[in-house]
């Protein structure tokens, strides 16, 4: 018995090194779509292997408490995963966010209830680090619950903004500030927690209101990244190493991805969050300003296109938000199979903010069984445009639009693109010439080399796959 005494805690610490070797090895891995499975698999591992450790450490629960909730978490995992649509994932990641920041500002909440119940008081170093708990863990619960209703449309995917919007902001920090001071001075003043607990929550709704729906992916995975933080805050209040070393993680590769996405869309952090930039994330509307309508615009038929693609030696299909929402994905891959199966050589090419979120197209083509050897990174295809008979563009509009490389006045000045205007013919599948989530004209439209096949992506696609078997 005494030997099990001795030995508990040594394996404890252990089972939270190898947890937190998987997190890091996850992580690694799902930096590639070869891998990213296997990354998720072995991260997801760690977490396991962490919570049962501390649930067992701390004697919180018993092992069938441990087996019971493991089966009902995994239950409801299983249906969530097999039930929401890959459109709606951007949602399910910003809900699931905002639980991590309601279980930071929870344990926060917690120990502070123990240590006013237990001891009287609470001590300087714990009360610092439940204000940073209730701080962030609060405002990323409510923010992220404003993201997933502006994702899902439930809430108006417009910027939110009304007079004195951002003295209102600071004020609340501000309040939140002085409340903060005084539950330092009057340790384990309820009133002032509770107020700061209130405070936290409307800051987080008045944050993420005055942003744009479409830019709900870089709020999400920046409160991803705070809630991280938040966690690991709470590790330093439940003294536990796993919980800083996981919040720590989730905190740098939040930020990391964050500043991905702000690089991709050549815009800084503040202008998302302070720009009142984009709308409902979806395009609406029909060719935009009177000089559109002067320009020359080709468009084609699916037979005609078929012709094109089969005769081609190389394509690139450049795919993006269109084809997401048109949930293309499959068709698209049933035309590049029957392209190859004609000598074509077929790539994809994936550009970092294409879709509404990170990965939106590498998730959606994987989902499809699209080969990872065939989609190329932005950087690595670009150079091989010029040699490329056909680009085919399907529901990509800004990713693709030269204006980013020589327009100052336009909002995407500078924004990285796929360069299929370079191809030798380019053709586009959209229902019309309407604007994508900058809403702005996109001058490939109107080049000499490039044809439009209007329609929505599905119903096109499976055009040119009866036409291409024709041929
Ligand atoms: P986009 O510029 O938003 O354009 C999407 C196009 O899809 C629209 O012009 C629309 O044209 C077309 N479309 C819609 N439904 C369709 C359907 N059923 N069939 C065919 N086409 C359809 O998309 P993108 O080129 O992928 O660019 C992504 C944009 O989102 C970038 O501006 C990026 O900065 C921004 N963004 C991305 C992320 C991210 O993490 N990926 C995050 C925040 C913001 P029609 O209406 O004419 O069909």
């Amino acid at each position: 018995m005494n030997d099990l005494t001795t030995l508990l805690p040594t394996g404890i610490q252990i089972g939270y090194l190898v947890a937190a070797s998987l997190f890091i090895l996850g992580l690694k891995k799902l930096g590639s779509p070869a891998t990213a499975r296997n990354g998720n698999f072995l991260s997801a591992t760690g977490m396991l292997l962490a919570v049962v450790v501390t649930l067992l450490d701390q004697n919180i629960l018993n092992y069938q408490w441990v087996l019971i909730g493991i089966a009902i978490g995994s239950a409801i995992g299983v249906i969530i995963a097999k039930t929401v649509a890959m459109t709606a994932m951007p949602q399910m990641v910003g809900f699931l966010n905002g639980l991590g920041g309601a279980a930071s500002a929870l344990v926060a909440m917690g120990e502070f209830w123990r240590l006013v119940h237990s001891e009287g008081a609470v001590p300087l170093n714990a009360t610092i680090t439940v204000i940073l708990g209730i701080f962030i863990g609060g405002a990323t619960l409510s923010g992220s619950l404003i993201a997933v209703g502006k994702l899902q449309g439930v809430i108006t995917g417009k910027p939110v903004t009304f007079p004195l919007q951002q003295p209102v902001n600071i004020a609340i920090a501000g309040a939140f500030f002085v409340s903060s001071g005084f539950l330092i001075a009057n340790t384990g003043d309820q009133a002032a927690f509770f107020t700061m607990i209130g405070l936290a929550t409307v800051f987080g709704v008045l944050f993420v209101l005055p942003i744009g729906g479409g830019d709900m992916p870089v709020v999400i995975s920046l409160l991803n990244s705070l809630s991280g933080i938040a966690a690991s805050a709470a590790g330093f209040v439940v003294m536990n190493n796993m919980l800083i070393i996981a919040g720590a993680l989730v905190g740098a590769s939040g930020l990391i991805l964050t500043e991905i996405m702000c690089k991709g869309m050549n815009r800084s952090l503040i202008s998302v969050l302070f720009g009142a930039f984009g709308g409902g994330g979806e395009a609406t509307g029909v060719a935009g300003g009177s000089d559109s309508e002067d320009k020359i615009v080709r468009s084609i038929g699916s037979e005609e296109a078929a012709m094109m693609l089969r005769y081609a030696r190389s394509v690139v299909i450049v795919p993006g938000y269109g084809m997401a929402v048109a949930q293309a994905q499959q068709s698209i891959q049933e035309l590049a199979t029957l392209l190859e199966q004609s000598g074509v050589d077929v790539r994809y090419a994936i550009h970092p903010v294409a879709g509404r979120m990170p990965g939106h197209m590498n998730v959606l083509l994987a989902e499809a069984n699209v080969p990872y050897t065939q989609l190329y990174d932005m950087d690595d295809i670009n150079p091989q445009f010029e040699q490329t008979d056909v680009a085919l563009v399907v529901g990509a509009n800004d990713v693709v639009n030269p204006g980013a490389r020589h327009d100052a006045g336009s909002p995407i000045y500078g924004m990285p693109i796929l360069e299929v205007d370079k191809a030798k013919q380019t053709i586009v599948i959209k229902r019309s010439l309407g604007t994508g989530f900058s809403g702005i004209q996109n001058e490939l439209f109107f080049k000499d080399k490039t044809t439009m096949l209007f329609g929505s992506a599905k119903e096109m696609l499976g055009e040119l796959v009866s036409e291409v078997k024709q041929l």
